[in-house]
């Protein structure tokens, strides 16, 4: 399932534009076996990204109380001169990437914490034995939340907000970077979760009561087209349980709606012991799309049933973009939608859309015919 990005590189000088991101990681106490771990799920998320920029990490090992087996901040950038969303948080690995130069320099991007005290597998292979927690697993699943699959919701109280985190929240770990201050805004992956009546949580006062009602209304989803293509349209469950946990709430899947075993389970909040996951699955990858990454051609995320005989091509486009395979739908309204969920290009007729004129990057083409709507990610260079 993992195809490696070289190899596609290599296939054709048309993706040269494609590149893989790579991950610089900086070890502090970590042990040698347990860096090969780490390695080799950033290999996973490089094959999966694209970006310019190399992502810096530390790595830091150490003896946590309580259960976590990990903790992450990511630095943060605003309002940068590409920003595609004004007024809004981004991880400073996805605003490199968007900006295709380094926002940050001298500053690390993610700061990882594992807890030394966890009794870990260090293999690579996913044959985690029972009672041991696999560390790729929750290497790749820390990485994620390093790179944007994270937002700034906070309740006190009974008052919700987003921005306005403090060093404290999380003392007595602390970052290498200087903590931005938030100004209340939201994250990026904020400004996409809704209240199942459909409203977007960012337009609820911030900060409220309503808001941090919303955050613990175990009810939240999310409303990315991409993360839906991944989901097949089906809601995408958000964990936002009863009572409000800080770094666990409003930041990960839903436990239960994506338990051990499914597709989707990596960015779940709880991990299982004996049990290994080295894919972050569709609904994530398309998540990441939904906030501005780049995700490498040749991983998909639609897995719509049914779907195998459809076909984009070329993807990536420079010109014409065509859809074949379906039947039906050559009178259907054909979109392309960018990554802040704008339609950029329409038409009505043949499943064949004019890419030239759009700026290169990911975007979803939406076919909507008078019984279907059908959505496919592909990337304009
Ligand atoms: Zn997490």
């Amino acid at each position: 399932m993992i195809r490696a990005c070289l190899s596609f590189l290599l296939a054709s000088t048309l993706f040269a534009q494609a590149r893989c991101a790579t991950f610089t990681i900086a070890y502090f106490d970590t042990p040698p076996n347990a860096q090969a771990a780490i390695e080799h799920a950033a290999g996973i998320w490089g094959g999966i990204l694209v970006s310019d920029v190399p992502i810096k990490v530390t790595v830091q090992w150490l003896a946590m109380g309580g259960n976590a087996l990990g903790v992450t901040f990511p630095n943060g950038r605003k309002d940068f001169a590409s920003a595609p969303v004004p007024a809004t948080w981004y991880a400073t690995a996805l605003a490199n990437s968007i900006a295709g130069t380094e926002l940050n320099p001298g500053e690390d991007d993610i700061n990882v914490y594992l807890n030394a005290s966890t009794n870990w597998y260090y293999g690579t292979d996913g044959n985690t034995p029972a009672g041991q927690y696999d560390l790729v697993s929750v290497a790749l699943h820390e990485f994620c939340h390093g790179i944007g699959f994270v937002g700034l919701a906070k309740k006190v109280g009974s008052e919700g907000s987003f921005g306005l985190l403090q060093p404290s929240d999380f003392a007595p770990l602390i970052t290498t970077f200087p903590w931005p201050q938030q100004d209340t805004l939201p994250g990026i992956f904020d400004r996409f979760l809704r209240a199942p009546t459909l409203e977007l949580l960012v337009d609820v006062p911030n900060p409220s009561t309503p808001l941090g009602s919303f955050f613990t209304c175990n009810q939240l989803r999310w409303s990315g087209s991409f993360g839906l293509v991944g989901s097949g349209g089906a809601d995408i469950r958000i964990y936002s349980p009863a009572t409000f946990a800080l770094g666990s709430s409003c930041v990960h899947l839903n436990e239960t709606t994506y338990p051990a075993g499914n597709a989707n389970e990596l960015m779940t909040p709880f991990s299982s012991a004996g049990h290994a996951n080295h894919w972050p699955g569709p609904i994530c990858i398309g998540i990441l799309q939904d906030i501005g990454w780049v995700i490498a051609p040749d991983v998909a995320i639609d897995e719509i049933p049914g779907s195998e005989g459809w076909t984009l091509y070329p993807n990536p486009a420079s010109h014409q973009l065509h859809l074949s395979g379906v039947p039906g739908i050559s009178g259907a309204r054909c979109e392309v939608i960018d990554r802040a969920g704008r339609v950029v290009a329409s038409h009505v007729g043949e499943p064949t859309v004019d890419v030239s004129s759009i700026e290169p990057g990911s975007y979803l083409l939406r076919v909507v015919s008078s019984d279907r709507i059908i959505q496919r990610a592909f990337v304009k260079i």
